[in-house]
């Protein structure tokens, strides 16, 4: 079987593992393994920003990006983490524009940056223009502006490989498994350390803005190794995903001033979130939303409201608003200027719907849009064990399969892309660090074995089940029960389902049973990953008795910072689950009732 040998192995090539990848092999041999080609990674389809306080169109600290952040987590972010990301934010960015990214400018040539949901000037607490962007394809630039560096720096990429398994032996990292997807051949890769940049999991919802790649390989990775997962219970629903599509709407329309309108033509926002209304945070919209649409103001009465960008629309709830440019001049804005900032949902609407966004509202619900939780990290990338903050030595994760934990119960929209960023570099710096202060740790006889057994049993097992069933009713339950709103009795049926589920998988067999390409194998492979995934998410949701940001409990409404204030891991052992919990780490801000 082939061997290759590398200081440094990088799972995955999104912002995360590409940025990882470009610091690492400054110092140190490094190889980038993808499943998909880099660009296809799901950074690419990041629209409204990244955020940093650059201050380039109204005043802005580094501060106030951590306290809005805090604060947006709902007080389970760890500060220290946070504070760490919103100052190295500023730097970041401008070392993206060093490297060619092409940021949308203000008219002095600086780069340009918009109002996103919970992101505020700390003394007025109105929103503050914070995102950076290019148009709405910030993550498309992010994506081809590393993956450019990358290969003038020559970073070794294996496309199209798919880890199948860690290689860690006596509590070391020595390596990875992984299959050419274009032959099946099994590969061996030999590492002093492994950096998982794996993406989400939204595929474990029915509707979801996420890639179909989106299948929790990296969680599931891990778990299956003894490594905890953490604060899987809190999963993000994004306000605005096309009606049945989930495909994404940016909050980047709402930045620019579109609302959202229930069926009486009202705008709800103004009920729920008096002082920012549509421009709260992602959890307080999404449930607004459903409430909406729970007492019967959804369009029509069916499951979905209006995001309305018409020109029109946006002068006239601006003008009520008293919104302002920078100069002070009332805001207003044109058809063409909304297509200049907006021009790939515009397509989007138009090619998918056939909705003109500058002529008609936009349908819309909330989409299962972000993993809050995942593998545990410390500030500089390593994967840790326990409660105690045990480090495993030679593994680190970054971007959205990471715990960090920077986005809390609740990420704020932009600071993903500034977390792939920041925290992609940190754990190619300390990858590279400890490679080169390690001799490589042998590999153990037989390796592969535990990878082979996974992909023979798919493809020969008895073969009364079938991959497209079982995913479904995991998505179904899942979205229905373990959504935007939850109750014991919901989430106890849909940790049953999955259970049973797991079971009926254990009887799978896939159609194709050749090894050229052979995705049907690799689809099966993903649904093991997203079940482990389903039930660990649900089995935390269940024991956590309180709402706290995304986590929105009916039974269990408030707040519980006494029993709650806490970080859930969860451990996927050989009898079942086991679920332990660790304090967040809180520097200078006392946690305090959200207001909006
Ligand atoms: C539609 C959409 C819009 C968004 N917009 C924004 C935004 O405007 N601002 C913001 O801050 N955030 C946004 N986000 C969130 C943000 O884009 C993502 O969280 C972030 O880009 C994830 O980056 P990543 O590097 O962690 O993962 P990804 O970019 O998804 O990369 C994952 C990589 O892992 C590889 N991989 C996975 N499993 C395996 C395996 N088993 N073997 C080998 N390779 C594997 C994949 O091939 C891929 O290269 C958005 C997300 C979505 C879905």
């Amino acid at each position: 079987m082939p061997t290759n040998q590398f200081d440094v192995v990088i799972v995955g090539a999104g912002g995360a593992g590409l940025m990882a990848a470009l610091y690492a092999s400054r110092t140190a041999r490094t190889a980038v393994l993808s499943k998909l080609y880099p660009v296809r990674s799901h950074t690419g389809t990041a629209q409204g920003g990244v955020g940093a306080a650059l201050g380039n169109e109204e005043e802005d600290r580094a501060e106030w990006h951590t306290y809005d952040t805090v604060k947006g987590s709902d007080y389970l972010g760890d500060q220290d983490a946070i504070e760490f990301m919103c100052s190295e934010a500023i730097p970041t960015v401008y070392e993206l524009e060093h490297m060619g990214l092409p940021f949308s400018r203000t008219p002095e040539g600086k780069i340009a940056q918009r109002p996103f949901g919970g992101h505020t000037n700390n003394e007025t607490g109105k929103p503050v223009r914070r995102a950076c962007y290019a148009a709405d394809r910030t993550g498309h630039m992010i994506l081809q502006t590393l993956y450019q560096q990358c290969i003038k720096n020559q970073v070794d990429f294996y496309d199209e490989y798919q880890v199948i398994d860690l290689i860690i032996e006596d509590g070391i990292t020595r390596g990875v498994i992984a299959a050419d997807i274009a032959t099946g051949e099994l590969h061996t890769i030999h590492a002093k350390a492994v950096i998982l940049a794996t993406g989400g999991y939204g595929r474990v919802w029915e509707i979801t803005s996420n890639a179909h790649s989106y299948t929790a390989d990296g969680v599931a990775l891990t778990m299956r190794h003894g490594i905890p997962a953490e604060d899987m219970e809190f999963f993000q629903f994004h306000p605005t995903g096309i009606y049945k599509l989930g495909i994404l709407i940016t909050e980047g329309v709402r930045g620019e001033g579109g609302v959202l309108l229930n069926n009486e033509g009202e705008r709800f926002m103004e009920r729920y979130a008096p002082s920012v209304k549509d421009l709260a945070s992602r959890d307080v919209v999404s449930r607004a939303m459903y409430l909406e649409m729970r007492d019967g103001n959804g369009i029509n009465g069916k499951r979905f409201l209006n995001l309305d960008v018409r020109p029109e629309t946006v002068n006239k709830y601006a003008k009520l608003d008293g919104r302002t440019n920078t100069d002070g001049s009332p805001y207003t804005v044109t058809g063409e200027q909304i297509l200049a900032k907006l021009p790939d949902i515009i397509d989007f609407c138009k090619t998918y719907l056939d909705v003109d966004p500058l002529r008609q509202p936009m349908p819309v619900q909330p989409t299962a849009h972000y993993a809050m939780g995942g593998i545990p990290t410390n500030v500089r990338g390593e994967v840790l064990l326990d409660k105690k903050g045990t480090v495993l030595p030679g593994l680190y994760a970054a971007g959205e399969i990471a715990c960090v934990s920077v986005h809390g119960a609740n990420r704020l929209g932009t600071n993903s892309l500034l977390d792939i960023v920041v925290f992609g570099r940190e754990c190619g710096n300390r990858a590279a660090e400890y490679a080169n202060q390690n001799t490589f740790a042998p590999l153990p006889r037989n390796a592969a074995d535990p990878a082979r057994r996974q992909l023979d049993i798919l493809l020969n097992g008895p073969g009364d089940e079938k991959v497209d069933v079982i995913r479904r009713d995991m998505q179904k339950v899942m979205f229905d029960h373990v959504g935007v709103f939850r109750t014991e009795e919901g989430m106890q049926q849909a940790l049953d389902t999955v259970r049973e589920l797991k079971q009926r998988f254990a009887r799978i067999r896939v159609g194709d049973q050749g090894k050229i390409f052979n995705t049907d194998l690799f689809e099966a492979w993903e649904l093991g990953c997203l079940l482990d995934t389903a039930e660990v998410t649900a089995a935390a949701a269940l024991k956590r008795k309180e709402s706290r940001g995304a986590h929105a409990r009916e039974d269990f409404p408030k707040r519980d910072d006494k029993n709650w204030l806490k970080h859930s891991l969860v451990y996927l052992t050989p009898d079942g689950l086991r679920i332990d919990y660790k304090p967040v780490s809180i520097t200078k801000y006392q946690p305090k009732a959200r207001v909006y």
